[in-house]
């Protein structure tokens, strides 16, 4: 985290139809309006919760609306928050099944603020909650838990895909990482695999599990007075997998 939490704020905001930034620029944090409740995606660092919580209240909404948190996978910047944000909402709490060793600190150290998950999720689950389903895909590699998501998002009359990878950095699957914490170097054929997997999915928006994997923060000042929403790409998702597929192999070729 950095020193100066405050300077990641961003603006939140609606990026299309139900579906809202209200994370920083350390770590996304997205909302679902399901109509019954909110479907809130990573919490993220306690460091930040407090603007999180104030975006939840700017975009309209307030914690306790909240009624499921999902978590990609566990590590402290995408869930650090979660056991304060479950505290002031009551929200249920959902992750992969595979990450509970490193919710409960087995596998590798660090600073973190656990909690107890309500829910462990499985390879195909669906997360339903009033207007949204959210298909939950195993997509492991960067955790072994750690999980996709994939519900459809509506504007006007118009039905769109969002589609996230929750977990696309190659920083775990180094080799000196993989030694020092006693990992199988086959994660990254998992998460070949998952990128494989994930290449099948038709996605019309592309939600960042991190600002940087689709430019959250760029849209979010282009969308401001354009006509054209920028999350729209139908081409965005698959040339993000195809550079995912590309650092994998060359971290597996500087290693050799
Ligand atoms: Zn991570």
């Amino acid at each position: 985290m950095r020193e100066k939490p405050w300077e990641g704020y961003i603006k939140p905001s609606k990026m299309i139809g139900n579906l809202y930034f209200a994370g920083t620029y350390d770590a996304s944090t997205h909302i679902i309006d399901t109509g019954e409740g909110l479907i809130l995606i990573d919490p993220g660092y306690s460091e930040s919760l407090h603007m999180v919580i104030n975006n939840i209240w700017e975009l309209g909404f307030k914690p306790t609306d909240i009624k499921y948190i999902v978590i990609s996978h566990a590590h402290y910047d995408h869930m650090d928050a979660t056991e304060a944000l479950v505290a002031m909402s009551g929200a249920k709490t959902f992750i992969g099944r595979e990450d509970l060793p490193l919710l409960e600190g087995e596998i590798y150290h660090y600073p973190i603020k656990t909690f107890k998950p309500d829910v462990l999720l499985d390879d195909g689950d669906v997360i339903s909650l009033g207007n949204t389903k959210i298909e939950c895909v195993h997509t492991p590699g960067h955790t072994d838990g750690t999980f996709s998501f994939f519900f459809d998002v509506c504007e006007g009359t118009e039905i769109y895909r969002a589609g996230m990878f929750g977990g696309a950095g190659t920083n775990t699957m180094v080799k000196n990482f993989l030694e020092k914490n006693n990992l199988p170097p086959d994660n990254r054929q998992r998460f070949i695999d998952s990128i494989k997997r994930l290449m099948r999915e038709k996605v019309d928006v592309f939600v960042g599990n991190h600002v940087w994997n689709n430019k959250t923060d760029k849209k979010l000042a282009e969308l401001e007075g354009s006509e054209k929403n920028p999350f729209i790409n139908t081409e965005e998702w698959n040339t993000f997998l195809k550079e995912r597929m590309s650092r994998i192999n060359s971290v597996i070729k500087n290693d050799e």
